[in-house]
């Protein structure tokens, strides 16, 4: 509430308004009523009065009664919706135009005007100053059985019941599930998920999505960089979407040896400047770590550090989880911890047993490569 007069508003306005370049409010106001999020607030002979606010846009849609729900579901539609109206408006009569304008809505969508009125009065029968105050839900601490949601699903409430017998006899399992499950539904799949997808199509990439030599007088890395935009191992392919060099930071690499050997394809993450990180790899090399893949695979016969081809797979990944979780699905994608250098899968190596090591002998590679194990 503004108490200062129209000037002093406008005034305020424009003061907030030189408070940044790139930030611009805008105000609406009016001496008589003004709309906040779904309540219209007015003056009426002096004092305010509630009403329910619909934007100029909302054409009252609502789930369609015929719609594959649980009837619980579409009862509490109506009952909601009224509920809602009748919490918001001060006035009565008000409220009744309103009700008149959602019923008329809901008998649109399918439900009927027995089942409308039923909920409209279980709604408005409730005293309007409870519903104005906050309210607590009562939670409970009865284990969820969650299944998808099917016509016959409400039987299982009554078979859940009737077998807890079964539970109350085990002594261990009366103390963890003490009452019945609550039976809670989940949506199958509908569909709207199936056929309509969020994710953007993909672009076309251009001509500098791929990594690139950075030039730098004493970069190392420059010599190995595998400029390549689409990166393909068997039907698989990945396409580089931005453009990246040897001081491009927390991003997931890919190795490959220049001699072709179809096992020797590494996937690593890192926080460090690919140059950084690829220097570390050379280390190993020189140092011929076999306990390290790339280390032992570079270093092997006929192999050096040269041989080394390295290209970035995805980057922008601040985040280490997030880093490790893109490195994870691409190693996953390109199976390189089956066939390839990639010994262990990180956190995920927790899941799979029996842990993959090393490389793996053909039989386990079926049709990818043909090797002899080293
Ligand atoms: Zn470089
Ligand atoms: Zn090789």
């Amino acid at each position: 509430m503004w108490t200062h007069g129209e000037e002093s508003l406008k005034r305020l306005h424009d003061d907030i308004n030189k408070f940044h370049p790139t930030i611009r409010l805008t105000m609406d106001y009016s001496p008589k009523s003004v709309a906040f999020l779904d309540t219209l607030v007015s003056i009426k002979d002096g004092h305010l009065s509630t009403s329910l606010y619909r934007k100029p846009t909302d054409n009252l849609m609502m789930l369609h009664f015929s719609s594959f729900h649980p009837k619980h579901i579409k009862e509490a539609i109506p009952y909601g919706q009224a509920l809602r109206v009748h919490r918001i408006c001060s006035d009565e009569e008000e409220r009744n135009r309103h009700l008149q304008t959602l019923k008329d809505a809901l008998v649109r969508t399918g439900y009927g005007t027995r089942l409308i009125d039923r909920q409209f009065q279980r709604a408005t029968a409730k005293n309007r100053t409870d519903l104005l105050r906050r309210q607590i839900w009562d939670t409970t601490d009865r284990i969820p059985f969650v299944v998808q949601y099917f016509p016959g699903a409400e039987k299982l409430r009554h078979l859940l019941h009737s077998l807890q017998h079964v539970i109350d006899d085990d002594e261990h399992l009366a103390k963890v599930i003490p009452t019945p499950p609550l039976l809670a539904f989940k949506q199958p799949r509908n569909l709207k998920r199936t056929i309509v997808c969020s994710k953007l199509p993909s672009l076309q990439n251009s001509d500098h999505d791929t990594t690139q030599p950075c030039h730098g007088n004493l970069c190392k890395t420059c010599q190995i960089i595998d400029m390549d935009t689409t990166i393909t191992r068997e039907n698989t392919t990945h396409q580089v979407r931005d453009t990246y060099s040897c001081d491009s930071a927390n991003v997931v690499y890919l190795i490959r040896c220049r001699k072709g050997c179809p096992e020797a394809w590494y996937i690593g993450e890192t926080m460090q400047t690919l140059r950084q990180r690829m220097n570390g790899h050379r280390a190993t090399i020189t140092r011929q770590e076999c306990s390290l893949p790339v280390g032992e695979h570079f270093s092997s016969q006929g192999h050096s550090a040269s041989d080394l081809r390295v290209s970035v797979l995805q980057g922008g990944l601040q985040d280490p989880r997030q880093r490790r979780i893109a490195e994870q699905k691409l190693i996953a994608k390109f199976r390189t911890h089956e066939c390839g250098l990639n010994r262990d899968l990180g956190f995920m190596s927790h899941y799979i047993h029996p842990p993959p090591s090393g490389l793996r002998t053909p039989t386990n590679c079926p049709g990818l490569i043909q090797f002899t194990p080293l």
